[in-house]
This record gives structure tokens, sequence and C-alpha cells, in this order.
């Protein structure tokens, strides 16, 4: 307990005193009775304490270094109200990241993940922030206006997937409004990941297959590890609750939903138009190439290649192999 107690907030110090621990951080102290018998009221003694550390910096002038988030969380932030993305230790691990595996297995993972987590600078959301995370409209109404078009896309599309489970009941469809951000970001997310994965061949040369998987292709293998990030199990009461209140879609329409837009992903397993996974001229895009050869606005393109040449710098400077 008082391991996790210790990454409680940046810079939280704990000491411990029988079963009572005292919890100290940079904005005030308050004691906490932590112990094995009384589960309930730990855990309203520790939401009490967030709460408080939260109301606590009301006011005050903006901590642009506090992290948000503990780095043992297995886990990635986006945060409009900063413009920032967080990225805790706890992710650096497989499946999202391994020193020394193939890239295109990195850059499928962690490289998805941190480009999940720019595009949702550029959602239905994030796109109401300016860089200083500031709630000011940005946009000419042109460009406003093409990505609402485009964004609806995604509604339908998602709206669209009956999640098998939950086959016969009501509620059994995944809500393409409420997860909207969150597919425009994994889209957005793959297509970023691909093309800086691309940009890392170039400099760096093609490289050899995996061992074991070596029927393969590079492209190939970084579809599949990116699908192999969202491989799970839920029970139907946790997708249930899941299609009612998570903006998240349940893992199978993550990689369903952003694959079968992605061209890339059908040359890449040679598909034919016909297929299931192949949603061709039907494809919703917002954030990546343009196939279609259909008209994007220049501030949508330049964002584009902004977060794609962010991803390459920052992959090349975590010495990726
Ligand atoms: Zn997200």
């Amino acid at each position: 307990m008082a391991c996790r107690l210790l990454y409680f907030y940046n810079e939280t110090e704990v000491s411990i005193h029988g079963d009572d621990y005292e919890l100290q951080s940079t904005v005030f102290t308050w004691q906490i009775s932590v112990n094995s018998s009384t589960h309930l009221w730990n855990a309203f003694n520790l939401l009490g304490w967030t709460w408080r550390q939260q109301a606590a910096v009301v006011n005050k002038p903006v901590d642009r270094d506090a992290w948000i988030t503990h780095p043992t969380i297995v886990n990635a932030f986006y945060y409009p109200s900063m413009n920032s993305i967080t990225i805790p230790a706890g992710i650096l691990q497989s499946p999202f990241y391994e020193k020394g595996r193939l890239a295109a297995m990195n850059y499928g993972g962690i490289g998805m993940v941190i480009g999940h987590e720019i595009t949702h600078g550029f959602d239905n959301s994030g796109r109401l922030y300016d860089a200083r995370g500031n709630l000011v409209n940005w946009w000419t109404p042109k460009t406003a206006e093409t990505f609402k078009e485009k964004a609806q896309c995604f509604v339908d599309q998602y709206s669209g997937y009956e999640v098998p489970e939950l086959s016969g009941m009501e509620e059994r469809f995944v809500n393409g409004t409420l997860t909207l951000g969150e597919n425009i970001a994994d889209n957005g997310g793959v297509e970023e990941a691909l093309l800086a994965f691309f940009n890392y061949i170039d400099r760096n040369g093609a490289e050899p297959s995996l061992p074991g998987l070596d029927f393969l292709t590079s492209e190939q293998l970084f579809f599949v590890t990116f699908a192999y990030n969202w491989c799970g199990h839920s029970t139907k009461e946790y997708l249930q609750n899941q299609i009612l209140y998570d903006p998240h879609s349940p893992a199978n329409f993550r990689v369903r939903g952003s694959l079968s837009n992605s061209a890339a992903f059908a040359k890449a397993f040679g598909c034919r138009a016909d297929q299931p996974m192949v949603r061709g001229n039907d494809s919703c895009i917002l954030w990546g190439p343009d196939e279609s050869g259909g008209s994007v606005p220049s501030s949508m393109r330049l964002g584009y290649y902004f977060v794609s040449l962010w991803l390459l710098l920052r992959l090349g400077q975590w010495n990726f192999p």
C-alpha cells in the first residue's frame, strides 16, 4: 500500500505511523487513516485527499511541470487545458515498447499511443483549445465546418458496430457520438505512427523479419502489433457499462474501426476491395494521408505533418532500435 501511496501525487511523501499514513505533498499535509480492515473508509479518505489536492490549487498559477498521474500507470494522457501529453514510465514496456526489439513493433505500440495522444489535441474536444490550453477558437469557419463533416463519418461508422456479446439486448451498439474523440485519436494515431515508421526505415534501412513470424512484412508486423495492444477479454457486464459510459470503443472495434479505414493496411495485406476490413470509398479520414484525392484544408494537413514530425523526432531521441 505504501508503494502505491508514494506515487499518489507528484512529490508526495509518505510517513508510516502504525496503521496510519501521513501524506505530505507540495500543497499541504493531511493525516490519513489507511489500514487493512477498513477498505471503504480507505477509499473515502484517499478520494478526499485527492479532491483536497485539486481544490488547493484553484486560483493559483498553473504549474505546467506538474505530473497529472503516477509514473507506474500503464496508460497515456492528453490534457487539453495544458495542451500536453503524459507518457508515464509504466507504459514503456511490452506490448507497447521494448528496447532492442524491431522498430515496427515499437512504432505499432508506443508510437501509435503517442500519435493517439497528440491527435487528441485535434479531436472534437481538443480542437477547441489553443496551443497554451486556453478555450479559444483558433480555426477558420471553413476548417471547422469541414472537420464536422469528416467527424460525422466516424460517428456513423462506429454507431453501426454491434457488440456480439450483447446480441439481443436493447443497448448493444457502440455510441459513435460518445466515442468520437477516442476514435479520431485511434485513427490518426495509427496513421501517424506508420508514417513515422516509414521515415525511420528511410533513415535506417529495412528491418530484418521477426524469427517465428518471418512471413510477415515490416508493415504487417506494425499492424499486428497495433492490434495486439488491444487483445483482451471482457465480461458482458463490463461491455454493457463500456458502451453506455466509456468514451473508448470496445477493444476489437478500436482495431477494426481504425484499420478498415486505412488504405495502408489494405495495401500491406493485399486486401480486396470487397473484403470486410476494407471500407474503400466509405473510409473516414480526418488526420491522415488523403488517399481519396479529396480536399483537406491546409491547416489540417499542417497539423498532420506537425504530428508526424514530432513523433519522428521524439522516437529518435528515445533511441529506439
Ligand atoms: Zn484517448
